[in-house]
């Protein structure tokens, strides 16, 4: 079922019957007093010129049974097809406005709720435990060959990154980058947002922020239980699986949005763990500066690690460590890179 939008696209007979089809359904449907071949000659000349089709295309093309995204906006679609409870529904994805309007009056009807909480997850979890069952991770380190570690980028500009791992806000420093109209991307873990929810959503709400996803229980990524630094990684594609997903589903529900770059716990990953995430639909944020070393850096060490910028370079701080020196070095730090013409970017 969840084909037919394909179907739809590509081929306008199918749309002559499902349009009969829902003709038939719906006898009270306003939908029945149109003329069906002028719905239908409607349909066609946007599906040859589909403005309104854009993002459905694109969710095909790009469609990957791997890809979270592509089957959660599948998933959504598929429920506003076939529901009873959406005919209304029905008659816009005919009128072509399914994408505009419908998606969002779903989402506000929590439909997106049960599937994205059953049905999808489970399919998800079950195709990649399929695909990655008997391979072996041959790497672990930080940072590894497809994480995203710099911007390739002509201009003079910088990515700062702050994660929010667990403890404390130090909310003197996310107000000075506000003061100072300094955009940033924020990596923050369940265990903070649990802890700090009213935080949270104005963070989310501010337009000078990035929220991405730091993990569930801020562990290293690993298929097989690998450990650094005294810390345990996750050890199985499930757990792999939840670290990343539950910690989404916190924010989407919070949010409306889902992350698109995901930095684990220590920043260590296994290949298989780090491909995991790629399928679940994330870019992994990596960086080439330490700025802080977890918040413990003084405040020396912090202005000595910022001498290696470039341009595109992304760095790591924390904003969960108020007693540490990052924020004395950033104010001290920015408004220097300012006066050298530097500016921020969103990751
Ligand atoms: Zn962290």
């Amino acid at each position: 079922m969840i084909f037919c939008i394909y179907y739809f696209y590509k081929n306008p007979d199918i749309l002559r019957q499902y349009a009969t089809k829902t003709q038939n359904n719906a006898k009270d449907s306003s939908l029945i007093k149109r003329n069906s071949s002028e719905i239908i000659n409607e349909q066609s000349k946007k599906i040859q010129n589909p403005p309104h089709l854009k993002d459905i295309s694109n969710t095909i093309e790009n469609i990957d049974s791997k890809n979270w995204e592509s089957q959660k906006n599948l998933y959504l679609l598929d429920e506003a097809l076939s529901s009873e409870a959406t005919t209304n529904a029905q008659e816009q994805f005919l009128r072509g406005e399914l994408l505009d309007n419908t998606l969002k009056d779903i989402q506000e009807k929590n439909i997106v709720k049960n599937l994205v909480d059953a049905e999808s997850q489970n399919l998800l979890l079950l195709g990649l435990e399929n695909k990655y069952q008997n391979i072996q991770p041959k790497i672990w380190q930080e940072n590894p060959q497809g994480s995203i570690n710099t911007i390739q980028t002509n201009k003079k500009i910088l990515y700062l990154t702050l994660d929010a791992c667990g403890g404390a806000y130090d909310k003197e420093l996310i107000d000075f980058l506000v003061e100072s109209h300094i955009h940033a991307t924020l990596f923050i873990n369940a265990h903070w947002i649990e802890s700090h929810k009213e935080e949270f959503l104005e963070l989310a709400n501010n337009p000078f922020f990035s929220i991405q996803n730091h993990g569930t229980k801020h562990k290293p990524l690993s298929v097989n239980g690998k450990s650094i630094y005294g810390i345990q990684g996750t050890d199985s594609v499930a757990e792999v699986f939840h670290e990343i997903y539950d910690n989404e589903k916190l924010i989407f529900n919070l949010t409306g949005k889902k992350p698109t770059f995901f930095r684990s716990g220590t920043a260590y990953y296994d290949d298989i763990a780090l491909a995991i995430a790629q399928d679940m639909g994330y870019k992994i944020g990596g960086f080439d500066i330490i700025g802080d070393g977890g918040g413990t850096f003084s405040y020396n060490k912090i202005l000595q690690q910022a001498k290696k910028v470039r341009s595109g370079s992304i760095l790591i701080y924390h904003f969960n460590k108020p007693k540490g020196d990052t924020r004395k070095a950033l104010q001290t730090l920015i408004p220097q890179w300012l006066e050298q013409g530097y500016e921020f970017g969103l990751l």
